[in-house]
C-alpha cells in the first residue's frame, strides 16, 4: 500500500517507521523530520498518491486545517485514517467532508503511548464504515496489537474519551486513597495487596500503581517521568467534558477529575509529570 503519514511527532514518527518496514510511506510534518523516512514538501504532496493517508496531529483545529488541505488532493476511494485524539464533533465533520469527496474515513485514536507506538503494540478504537475499517485493518495489525471497530464515524473518539474519563477518575481515587492510607498508618504494600485483590481493584492500581516500589513497574518507579503525561490526561478530560456538554450527559466525576488535573498542570507544577504523580500531590496536602 502507498501511505501518506502527516504528523511525525512522538507518536507519529515511530508508527510511520513501523509501517515503512513493509509499505511505501511518504511523511510530512511542519517541524519534525525523522530520519529513515521519505519526506514530502507539503501535506497535500504526501497525500496525493496514497491509498491511505494517516494523520497523527495535536488537536482538532489542526486536524480540520490539514483535512481541508489533503482531501481535495487525495485520489478517489483513498482513505483518511486519523489516529489523533480530537473531539467527537471534529472527527464526524472531517469524516463527512472526506465522504462528500468520494473518500473513505476512519477515526482511530490510540491507547498505549509512545512505548506502544514504538513497539507496534497500540490499541486502536475505530469509527467508520465496515469497508474502510477492513481496508486499514492490516495497518492496525502492524502498528498495534488490537483494533476495536466501535461503530460509525466519531465512535472511536467517543470510546477513547469515555475510557480515559474512567482512567482519570480511578487514578485520582487511587491516589487519594493511598494518601489517606499513609495518614492512617497503613503500610503501602499491605494497601496494594488488599486493594489489588479486592473490590477497589482497577487498572490504575493493578497495572500502573502510583506508589513507588509497589506493584508492577510503573512511572512512579521512575520519578514520575511520563508514561502518560498529566497534560495529556487533562486534554482527554477536557474532550470528555466537551462531549458531555454537547450530549447533555451528567458527568460530575469526570468534571471533578478535569478540575483536579487542570489545577495540577496549570498551578501545581504537574506539567511534564506522569498523571499518576497525583499521589505525591495528595501526600503533601491537607483538608483545607
Ligand atoms: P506531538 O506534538 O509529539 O506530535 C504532533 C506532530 O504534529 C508534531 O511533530 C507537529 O510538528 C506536527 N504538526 C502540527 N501541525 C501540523 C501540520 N499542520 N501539518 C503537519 N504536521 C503538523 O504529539 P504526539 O504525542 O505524537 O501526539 C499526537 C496525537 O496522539 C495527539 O492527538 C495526542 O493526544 C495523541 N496521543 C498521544 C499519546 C502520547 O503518549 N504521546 C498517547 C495517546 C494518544
Amino acid at each position: 500500500m502507498k501511505i501518506g503519514f502527516i504528523g511525525l511527532g512522538n507518536m507519529g514518527a515511530p508508527m510511520a517507521a513501523n509501517l515503512a518496514k513493509s509499505h511505501d510511506v511518504t511523511g510530512f510534518d511542519t517541524m519534525a523530520a525523522p530520519k529513515g523516512l521519505d519526506l514530502a514538501d507539503s501535506a497535500a504532496a504526501a497525500a496525493k498518491d496514497a491509498d491511505v493517508v494517516i494523520t497523527m496531529l495535536p488537536n482538532g483545529d489542526i486536524l480540520r486545517a490539514v483535512a481541508a488541505e489533503i482531501h481535495p488532493a487525495m485520489k478517489q476511494g483513498a482513505i483518511h485514517l486519523d489516529c489523533s485524539t480530537v473531539d467527537v464533533a471534529t472527527a464526524r465533520a472531517v469524516a463527512a467532508g472526506a465522504e462528500s469527496l468520494g473518500l473513505g474515513a476512519i477515526d482511530a485514536p490510540v491507547s498505549g503511548g509512545i512505548g506502544g507506538a514504538t513497539h507496534g503494540t497500540l490499541t486502536f478504537m475505530a469509527g467508520g464504515s465496515d469497508q474502510a475499517f477492513g481496508t486499514v485493518l492490516p495497518l492496525f495489525d502492524i502498528m498495534g496489537q488490537k483494533a476495536v471497530h466501535c461503530g460509525p464515524a466519531g465512535n472511536g473518539q467517543a470510546a477513547k474519551i469515555c475510557n480515559n474519563m474512567i482512567l482519570g477518575v480511578t487514578m485520582i481515587a487511587t491516589c487519594e486513597a493511598f494518601a489517606l492510607a499513609d495518614k492512617l498508618g497503613l503500610d503501602r504494600q499491605a494497601m496494594f495487596d488488599v486493594v489489588s485483590t479486592s473490590s477497589g481493584a482497577s487498572w490504575s492500581v493493578n497495572a500502573y500503581c502510583p506508589a513507588p516500589g509497589i506493584g508492577p513497574q510503573s512511572p512512579a518507579d521512575n520519578d514520575y517521568k511520563p508514561g502518560f503525561a498529566a497534560e495529556l490526561m487533562l486534554k482527554d478530560l477536557n474532550l470528555s467534558q466537551m462531549a458531555a456538554i454537547a450530549a447533555d450527559a451528567d458527568t460530575p466525576m469526570g468534571q471533578a477529575a478535569r478540575d483536579l488535573y487542570a489545577a495540577f498542570v496549570e498551578d501545581e507544577d504537574g506539567r511534564g509529570k506522569d498523571f499518576s504523580a497525583m499521589l505525591p500531590r495528595f501526600e503533601k496536602r491537607h483538608r483545607s
